[in-house]
């Protein structure tokens, strides 16, 4: 046991619940990731969009540190705490107008959970409509919305009251809704399920079935939030205004929070819902510094503009290689290649060649790069995906 390696340990050690590829990651500097022999990879998976702030962020990093130093933890359920208040504070600013009260958690699928349940309260009903395609995390409230079978099927039974339709089909959407609807849930932008951009007046017309049926908006924003798409939230490009939103990943520019935002009328009482952890300091600070960042940096702006022209690319690269190729989708610095493919050969090819992308399915390369990629390392992606296509 005293002379296995990290691959072996982890091998060894964890459940198997995930497989991964043969690459141990070290460090990380912005946009670069670093192996245990030193080897420079650039990171266009950013541990599945949370790294939008780049890696080692010093603001974030500093943060963590100043505050570990003088407070870790703090219960919400007892105490007060001032950087928690200016967190809350943050997120009332940046959501859309109405949305001000936050619950702070841990990860994204403790967001969707706390906003099921805030839902369900608030409404008094029971039933969920969620989309086809759509991912809303593993734990069992948000795995029953989660739509693909192989991750809910084997641990059935599911929470009851959870219905699927097609996303992008609001007919379909107005035949299934009903009195006893609480919400529809779904992704602006669907991440795991492939990244498919809403076609035109959909999340509008969303929302205005949902008016029409007494229910509520629950807009996952887990994997779309925080300048991701090139607007703060992915729905604010069409100006939807949800009545909760769910956050996480890249709100701790990497450390583990989420949030669920509610609007400012809807009331709970103490007791109701709560987390050990969630919104300890030590992580709020990192919020804080993170929100910051892409607030000073311009990062939103920044993702809208870089994700134009790496999508300019993408084109290129799809007209070039149309046996490979048979779509480009996605919006700001959320972007895929639907291949007619395989994903994973192409995937490996690329980690050869120091360039990290994640899957979104098994034939979608997906890409959600730190927000401040260089137009330089855009370039470096895409010639080195037009030399795997053409040698893989
Ligand atoms: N919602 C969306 C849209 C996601 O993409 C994810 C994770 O990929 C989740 C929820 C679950 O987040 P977590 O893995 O932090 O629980």
């Amino acid at each position: 046991m005293k002379n296995m390696n990290a691959f072996e340990k982890e091998d060894r050690f964890s459940t198997g619940v995930y497989s991964r590829q043969e690459l141990q990651l070290v460090s990380g500097s912005g946009t670069k990731v670093y192996d245990a022999d030193g080897n420079e990879y650039l990171d266009l998976t950013t541990g599945i969009g949370v790294a939008a702030v780049g890696h080692a962020n010093e603001a974030v990093a500093e943060a963590i540190k100043d505050q570990a130093e003088e407070l870790m933890t703090c219960s919400p359920a007892y105490f007060y705490n001032k950087v928690r208040a200016e967190l809350l504070e943050k997120l009332a600013e940046i959501t859309p107008e109405g949305l001000n009260q936050s619950f702070l958690c841990n990860s994204g699928t403790e967001a969707i959970e706390a906003s099921l349940k805030f839902a369900r309260h608030h409404t008094g009903k029971k039933e969920i409509i969620a989309t086809m395609r759509g991912f809303h995390g593993r734990t069992l409230g948000s795995l029953s919305a989660t739509w693909k079978r192989k991750y809910s099927q084997p641990f059935k039974p599911l929470v009851p009251g959870f219905s699927h339709v097609p996303y992008g089909d609001l007919d379909k959407l107005d035949e299934e809704i009903s009195e006893e609807t609480a919400a529809v849930l779904l992704e602006p932008i669907q991440g795991e399920g492939g990244i498919h951009t809403p076609p035109e007046g959909y999340l509008s017309g969303v929302r205005e079935i949902c008016d029409d049926n007494g229910a509520l908006l629950v807009l996952d924003e887990v994997q779309t939030g925080f300048g991701r798409t090139g607007e703060m939230f992915a729905g604010d490009h069409w100006g939807i205004k949800p009545d909760v939103m769910a956050l996480a990943k890249a709100m701790g520019g990497g450390a583990p929070i989420g949030a669920s935002v509610v609007r400012e009328d809807m009331e709970f009482s103490p007791g109701l819902h709560g987390s050990t952890f969630g919104g300890n300091p030590l992580t709020a600070s990192a919020a804080l510094a993170a929100i910051n960042y892409i607030q000073e940096e311009n990062l939103v702006e920044l993702a809208r503009e870089r994700g134009k022209g790496f999508k300019e690319g993408l084109e290129e690269i799809a007209k070039e290689h149309g046996k490979i190729v048979r779509e480009v989708r996605g919006l700001g610095l959320m972007l895929a290649l639907q291949l007619r493919k395989k994903a994973g050969p192409y995937l490996d090819a690329l980690l050869d060649r120091g360039v990290l992308a994640l899957p979104a399915g098994s034939s979608v390369l997906r890409f959600l790069p730190p927000l401040e990629i260089s137009t330089d390392e855009i370039d470096q992606t895409l010639n080195t995906l037009n030399e795997v296509f053409k040698e893989v």
